[in-house]
């Protein structure tokens, strides 16, 4: 069985990230804006796909004033495509914050840091050590995967002695003054080497130090948790026109996908006649009535806690209509629509939009 040697754990680990690490836009200078925002837009996703949304928003909003500053729909729409919108409106309240009781200097307190909104203990981790050098531990799935395997725990990772243990060798295994290369360098083996599937063992800088590899119990760690199946939902949804323009709605800040415009709609009730419903919904949330003229298409689309199928109408007002222009509700161009921020499904369908005037 490998003995697991911390001093020649942290001297292999450190020596392969200081050669094989990805060169990444947020690590030429490690400011504390770059890494910040890098760090809360990897929650949940990789880095490859974080890429051009990071290069994109650093254009728009390169610094923490001009965050702070920025219309809500600016920020949303730079975060258009990454999901999990709380986020983005969270980095911008973070963002006041600073602005007002910092002087726009991000804070380099880990117990100030996890104040932020949206900020939780791996991500203050992550900013304390990674900007600020300081010894604090960040506990992400990557790290998570790599201490499992290492130590060959076969349990359970999310129960509570599991999540205490982890964090407690996350902490204690930092070299003193090298927490900024060292938390790295771990996520940065789980992400490359170390993979959810079929990690690639035989290039590890650490595999003499492995437990699990030595146990041969890789393919069991970490111990899968039962997924729950995805809930199904149906949703009706109204693509109004009116004299060229589109009838959109800004969905509350609070709640799923908080912020982001929308075309109205209304989730199916059991068996209820899709037409009907809309019709009704319609009357009341906006004051009028609509004609279903036609389905223009069923969209199917998966997100992280759901599925839906949106069935999506062409309708037109019954009578005339006043074109409101609030904060709330906008009726807008086919070219307009692309200002705004949508979720995935509504994207989706603003491109068939596109397609179907081009070809008319
Ligand atoms: Fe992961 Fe394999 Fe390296 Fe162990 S030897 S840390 S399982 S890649």
């Amino acid at each position: 069985m490998a003995r697991f040697q911390l001093d020649v754990f942290q001297t292999r680990l450190l020596d392969w990230f200081r050669e094989f690490q990805r060169p990444l836009p947020w690590r030429k200078d490690y400011l504390p804006y770059q890494v910040w925002v890098s760090e809360i837009m990897l929650q949940q996703t990789q880095v490859t796909t974080v890429l051009p949304y990071y290069e994109r928003w650093m254009r728009t909003l390169p610094d923490i004033k001009s965050l702070a500053q920025a219309s809500e729909d600016t920020v949303l729409k730079q975060w258009e495509g990454l999901g999990y919108y709380s986020r983005a409106s969270n980095l911008q309240k973070a963002a006041k914050i600073i602005g007002e009781q910092h002087e726009n200097e991000f804070p380099s307190e880990f117990e100030i840091i996890r104040t932020l909104p949206g900020i939780g203990r791996y991500t203050a981790g992550a900013i304390a050590s990674i900007v600020f050098n300081q010894n604090k531990p960040a506990v992400d799935g990557n790290v998570v995967r790599v201490i499992c395997r290492l130590m060959d725990f076969r349990d359970n990772p999310k129960s509570r002695e599991r999540v205490k243990t982890l964090w407690r060798l996350a902490e204690d295994w930092i070299p003193q003054g090298k927490a900024r290369f060292f938390n790295q360098a771990l996520m940065e083996l789980g992400a490359m080497i170390c993979s959810p599937k079929q990690p690639t063992c035989l290039l590890c800088p650490v595999q003499s130090c492995c437990q699990g590899f030595a146990a041969g119990s890789i393919e069991q760690i970490p111990a899968k948790s039962k997924r729950t199946p995805l809930k199904s939902i149906e949703t009706m949804l109204a693509v109004i026109q009116d004299q060229k323009k589109f009838l959109i709605q800004k969905r509350p800040l609070e709640g799923l996908m908080g912020g982001l415009w929308e075309f109205p709609n209304v989730q199916r009730k059991k068996k209820e006649k899709k037409e009907k419903a809309l019709v009704e919904e319609i009357r009341r949330q906006h004051g009028f009535n609509i004609t279903v003229e036609q389905l223009l298409i069923t969209i199917k689309h998966g997100y992280t806690s759901y599925k839906v199928q949106l069935h999506c109408f062409l309708c037109v007002p019954e009578e005339e209509i006043a074109h409101s222009d609030k904060r709330t509700v906008k009726w807008v161009t086919l070219n307009e629509l692309r200002q705004f921020s949508f979720p995935a499904a509504h994207v989706k369908l603003i491109q068939i939009l596109h397609d179907k005037m081009k070809n008319e």
